[in-house]
């Protein structure tokens, strides 16, 4: 999954919606907790039992900045 941080407007509304997965990074731009980061901080891998969080965030992110795919 990925925060597209050239759209993401720093409204924390995925943060406070699950803070298991996402966090304010610089600016306010939501990162991803080093825990599931990936070599960026605006990426990562997500274990499945957060889905539904990251899920959430991701339709209540008013930019659609949140990008979810899966992986096997
Ligand atoms: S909800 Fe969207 S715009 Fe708001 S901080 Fe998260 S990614 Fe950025």
């Amino acid at each position: 999954m990925t925060v597209d941080w050239d759209t993401c407007i720093s409204d924390g509304v995925c943060y406070a919606l699950c803070p298991q997965v996402f966090e304010a990074g610089p600016d306010g731009k939501s990162q991803i907790v080093k825990e599931y980061r990936g070599s960026q901080p605006w990426e990562g891998v997500i274990p499945s039992e957060l889905k539904d969080c990251v899920e959430q965030a991701k339709v209540a992110c008013p930019v659609s900045a949140i990008k979810v795919e899966e992986v096997e």
